[in-house]
């Protein structure tokens, strides 16, 4: 295992994770994907690169983000001891401005002048806005039509950051047909611009860059555990959807074999196609945004509609570095449903006073199922990717019924 597992090797140099990734981009992109990869390669040991990065990171997003041991929410449960990995503190309230960072620094450095990117609910799109704001790059945002209608605070944000936010209206008006346009103006002018991928996926080298910026999370979160309690987490658990969050808490502990690793993917409605986005459970092999990996498909093999609670988890496409852990069995994968997720956000806000995202609330739900089984000498680590702030008015709407004022 430990052979398969060296990160060194991980993606080999044309990108696969064992059969999964790869670059599979039309003729024009693949010199400027090369371009990219060079660029990384080169600057990414470099002192200065490093030193820019960490200093961002320390004195812009707030890290390290604390691991916090959930006390009375354990307790509750009287089973094993459920700890969280604070990346709903960062500034922007999620983990996704630690890649977006690396991204515009990067962006930065090649002589680019504009940073576009698709959105979903919005997240990833402020998160890159806020980034080309500190380093001082132009920034479009493709987002749906639907979507802007349903995530108008985010889109205010970017607006108010100084990005430019361009309406998809083809097709469902949502996040595949985001990321169609942004990928169509890209191929427009690929000199002066780049594409800042969302999460582990897109084409090489996306995948191992952007889980590269996030693995500061379980590099952290290793040491503060440690210093803690003295041992290594008994288990990890996180949510998947592109998967950027979990892979950078896993991968700082791979090569730990007593480490156990859950995936938590949104099970939505229920098992049927289009009632969730469970990638890596129900699946199989296909290439989608320039990559293969894991994919939903309809009855005609095209991409399958999906559907969770949670925005940022609802893609029908999974990091090919996840693919690969399930092949091999490192990391387990499993689901929770829509309704399971609402419960854990509310239980985490009454028990510890941390409202979390509800993508985030998918960790939380699994863990306590997890720490049900277990005594009190195991220990779970969840990373709480973000904070529930953005899903207040969601929540509000959907659950009329836990808001009536008392008279
Ligand atoms: C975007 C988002 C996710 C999902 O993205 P991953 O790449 O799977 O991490 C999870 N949690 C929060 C809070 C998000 O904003």
């Amino acid at each position: 295992m430990e052979k398969l597992l060296n990160e060194k090797k991980m993606p080999n140099e044309r990108g696969f994770f064992g059969e999964f990734g790869g670059s599979f981009i039309p003729e024009q992109l693949t010199f400027v994907m090369k371009e990219i990869t060079d660029k990384y390669d080169e600057i990414k040991d470099t002192e200065e690169f490093k030193r820019e990065l960490m200093y961002l990171n320390k004195h812009y997003t707030g890290r390290p983000s604390p691991v916090f041991y959930a006390k009375n929410l354990s307790e509750k449960i009287g089973g094993a001891k459920i700890f969280l990995k604070r990346e709903d503190l960062n500034h922007t309230g999620a983990h996704k401005i630690n890649h977006c960072l690396g991204e515009a620094l990067l962006a930065k450095k090649m002589g680019k002048k504009k940073l576009i990117a698709e959105t979903g609910a919005g997240q990833h799109g402020v998160a890159l806005a806020t980034a080309a704001a500190l380093v001082g790059l132009e920034c479009d945002i493709y987002m749906g039509e639907v979507d802007i209608e349903k995530e108008y605070p985010n889109v205010v944000k970017m607006k108010i950051l100084g990005a430019k936010v361009i309406p998809v209206t083809h097709g469902l008006k949502t996040l595949k047909e985001a990321v169609d346009s942004a990928f169509e103006a890209y191929l427009k002018d690929t000199s002066s611009q780049i594409y800042a991928i969302g999460s582990i996926v897109g084409p090489h080298p996306f995948p191992m860059m952007v889980r590269d910026f996030q693995k500061i999370v379980g590099i952290e979160a290793k040491e503060q555990f440690l210093q803690l309690t003295g041992i290594l987490p008994n288990n990890l658990v996180a949510c998947v959807g592109g998967g950027s969050n979990a892979m950078g808490l896993f991968s700082a502990f791979l090569n730990d074999e007593s480490v156990n690793m859950y995936g938590v993917e949104p099970n939505g409605k229920g098992n049927l196609i289009g009632e969730h986005a469970a990638t890596l459970t129900y699946g199989e092999p296909g290439i989608l945004h320039g990559f293969k990996s894991q994919l939903l498909k309809d009855n005609d093999g095209n991409p399958a509609p999906v559907h969770t609670v949670a925005s940022g988890l609802d893609y029908p496409g999974v990091g090919p570095q996840h693919s690969y852990l399930k092949k091999i069995k490192r990391v387990k994968y499993t689901t929770i449903y829509d309704n399971e997720a609402i419960d854990a956000f509310f239980e985490l806000s009454r028990c510890e006073g941390i409202i979390p995202a509800i993508e985030s609330a998918h960790a939380v739900a699994y863990a306590m199922k997890l720490a049900a089984k277990m005594n009190s000498g195991n220990t779970i680590l969840v990373n709480l990717s973000g904070r529930g702030d953005k899903d207040i008015d969601y929540i509000v709407k959907t659950y009329p019924e836990n808001f009536i004022l008392n008279d």
